[in-house]
């Protein structure tokens, strides 16, 4: 066991079972031994790679999108220019590389960064050089400013609660992390109850089936939908999930596999997927667009037009990975329809380009 699952199994001990989003906010935040806190799961031999790590082309692309965004919207300056939870700082400099194309939008952007893990931090001041940045633990720290912002793979990583219908009438059960009578974690069903929140699905599930519902995912799009009703701007969100939230998706990875849960606590990343349809309630006052895949969206950007431009310089093994990596991102056996995006925009601005009302 780790030392964070020591820590956990006595606190289980103590005061009872934990639900899954306490023993998720524990793995991955912990204050000296979360997942997040104590390493980079980005770095070489990390467990885990994102899109603007595969290529440069995806930065660029939705950097372009969010400038287009600002033109619709007037150039506001000054304006934020915001990231939730940016890894390694790759997607912004690629997004700050671009958007230089277009006249004003650079100098007119404030960079302001929510990160939680002080490793990623450090990571990130470093990718982004001499640029002035502001980082925030939290989105209700964004500047009251128009805000254009991005998250790639933010949402999978907030805690969710997990339910699994019950028989007629009784309500739910709560997954929750218990101890065996040997001391090691296991997980439990607690004894049914009914749940407000999950009244809406009600109509389309049966007994026996797992929905999931992530509490601070919601208290964030409330936070973006109230700054950008207020100033204007636009958010692009991209993750893996889909329209509802469908089934048992809690997952762990280490070191580029799926690990079990419960085995390294603080040591292996854990997510669960992305319910964009509760992400889009959640975002009120403002405009939402529909889940795009991330495959299609992309090509509508043009970034096969861009991937070409690139691969023009490129010949032998580096072309062959610029056109594998291309591929990954775009490919509906890969990344192309596993991820989606949704936009949220100011009231009566147009969408930011891509992204279907
Ligand atoms: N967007 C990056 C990194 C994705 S990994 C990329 O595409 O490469 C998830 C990121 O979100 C990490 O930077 C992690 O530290 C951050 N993060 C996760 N939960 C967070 C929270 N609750 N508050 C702030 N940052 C968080």
């Amino acid at each position: 066991m780790t030392p964070l699952g020591d820590l956990l199994a006595r606190r289980i001990a103590k005061t009872g079972p934990l639900i899954l989003a306490d023993y998720m906010a524990e793995c991955l935040f912990h204050p000296r031994h979360g997942y997040y806190v104590s390493g980079d799961p980005l770095g070489a031999g990390g467990d885990f790679t994102t899109a603007p790590e595969i290529s440069q082309t995806f930065g660029e692309i939705l950097g372009l999108c969010l400038a287009q965004s600002w033109l619709d919207q007037g150039r506001p300056q000054p304006f934020a220019l915001a990231e939730l939870g940016p890894g390694r700082g790759t997607l912004m400099a690629d997004i700050l590389r671009a958007a230089r194309a277009v006249p004003g939008f650079v100098e007119a952007a404030q960079l302001h960064l929510v990160e939680a893990s002080p490793a990623l931090r450090a990571c990130q001041a470093e990718t982004l050089g001499s640029r002035q940045v502001q980082w925030h633990a939290e989105v209700g720290a964004l500047p009251d400013l128009p805000l254009f912002l991005i998250a790639n793979e933010f949402f999978d990583a907030l805690p969710i609660r997990q339910f699994r219908r019950g028989a007629a009438g009784v309500g739910w059960h709560e997954r929750v992390v218990t101890l065996r009578d040997d001391g090691t974690p296991a997980f439990a069903w607690s004894a049914p109850a009914p749940v407000a929140a999950l009244a809406p699905q009600l109509a389309d599930t049966a007994e026996g089936d797992i929905v999931e519902l992530r509490p601070a995912a919601d208290a964030v799009m409330q936070v973006l939908a109230g700054r950008i009703a207020a100033h204007g701007g636009a958010a692009v969100i991209i993750d893996y999930g889909d329209a509802r939230s469908r089934g048992d998706t809690f997952q762990a990875v280490r070191g580029h596999a799926p690990v079990d849960p419960l085995a390294e606590p603080g040591r292996a990343d854990l997510t669960a997927h992305v319910d964009f349809g509760a992400l889009r309630e959640a975002a009120r006052g403002v405009g939402v667009s529909e889940p795009v895949a991330q495959g299609l969206l992309l090509e509508r950007l043009g970034i096969t037009a861009r991937a070409q431009a690139l691969a023009r310089r490129l010949t032998g093994a580096a072309l062959e990975s610029h056109v594998a990596a291309h591929r990954r991102l775009t490919h509906p056996a890969e990344m192309g329809t596993l991820f989606k995006a949704v936009a949220l925009h100011a009231p009566g601005a147009p969408l930011p380009p891509g992204f279907d009302p």
